[in-house]
C-alpha cells in the first residue's frame, strides 16, 4: 500500500492544496502502478458493478441512455417501465408514434426532443438495419440522438466492448485523481484507453462512475469513505 506522505502526489510532483511542490506541472497520467491499485481496490469493492438504468434488451438500452442526457437514471426508469411495456423494439415504437412516445417520457427533461430522435432512431434502426442495434460505433453515431458517449455505453453494456464511456461524473473524477486528464471527454477517453490495464477495461467506466457518483461527488466529496484516498492527489481532497 503507498502511504499517503509518499502518495502519488508527491510521486508525481503533482501541486497538493498542503503547499506541496508549487509550480510542479500536473502530470497528465497517474503512473501504471498507481492506475492497478486505484482499480483493483474499486474491484474489490464492487467485484460485479453495472449501470443503474433498466432496459431490456440492445434496443431498450439504446433508447434509455439516449433519454438519460441531462437528467437521472432514476427519472428515466420511472418513465421507461411503462414505455418499454408497451414498446421494446422499433416496430412498436413506431406503432406507439411521436406524440404517444411523449406522453411517456413527459417528466424527462427534454421530452419533446427525446421523443423526437426516439422516433427517427427508430425509423433508422428499422430502415438501415432490420431492427436491430448495430454494434459499431460509426453506425450507432449515426442515430439520431446518439452521441459518442452514448455509443460507447451501448458497446460495452449490449456487446460487451471494452469502451470507455465519459460521463460528467467520469470526467470529473479522472481529473481530479488524477487518472487521466483531459479538457474534453474525448480527451479523458482516450487517456484512459492508454493506461488501463485489459483487465479493468470492461468494467472501468462503471467503477468510475459509480465512484463519482457516491463518493466523489462534485462539491463534497466524501473522502473519509474513499478506498483510494491515499492514491488520490486532488487539491480537493480532505483527508
Ligand atoms: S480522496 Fe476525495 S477527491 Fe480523491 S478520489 Fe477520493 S473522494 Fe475523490
Amino acid at each position: 500500500m503507498i502511504g499517503k506522505k509518499g502518495g502519488v502526489a508527491a510521486r508525481q510532483g503533482v501541486a497538493t492544496k498542503k503547499g506541496g511542490r508549487k509550480g510542479a506541472a500536473p502530470k497528465t497520467f497517474a503512473d501504471a502502478a498507481t492506475v492497478r491499485e486505484i482499480f483493483s481496490r474499486l474491484r474489490a469493492a464492487n467485484p460485479e458493478p453495472k449501470g443503474e438504468l433498466e432496459y431490456i434488451n440492445p434496443y431498450t438500452l439504446l433508447v434509455a441512455v439516449v433519454l438519460s442526457a441531462q437528467a437521472t437514471d432514476a427519472g428515466v426508469n420511472k418513465a421507461t417501465r411503462a414505455l418499454f411495456a408497451a414498446a421494446d423494439t422499433p416496430q412498436k415504437m413506431l406503432g406507439l408514434g411521436e406524440e404517444r412516445v411523449r406522453d411517456y417520457i413527459k417528466t424527462i427533461g427534454l421530452f419533446r426532443n427525446k421523443a423526437k430522435n426516439v422516433i427517427a432512431l427508430s425509423e433508422k434502426l428499422v430502415a438501415e438495419h432490420g431492427g436491430q442495434v448495430p454494434r459499431d460505433a460509426a453506425s450507432l453515431e449515426a442515430l439520431p440522438g446518439v452521441g459518442r458517449k452514448t455509443a460507447n455505453v451501448v458497446r460495452n453494456i449490449a456487446f460487451g466492448e471494452p469502451t470507455i464511456a465519459v460521463d460528467t461524473h467520469l470526467f470529473r473524477v479522472s481529473n481530479r485523481i488524477p487518472l487521466a486528464r483531459g479538457k474534453t471527454p474525448l480527451e479523458v477517453e482516450q487517456g484512459l484507453m492508454k493506461i488501463v490495464p485489459p483487465e479493468f477495461l470492461i468494467h472501468a467506466h462503471h467503477w468510475l462512475i459509480l465512484h463519482g457518483r457516491y463518493v466523489c461527488k462534485a462539491r463534497r466529496p466524501e473522502c473519509e469513505k474513499c478506498v483510494i484516498a491515499d492514491l488520490c492527489a486532488s487539491p480537493e481532497k480532505t483527508v
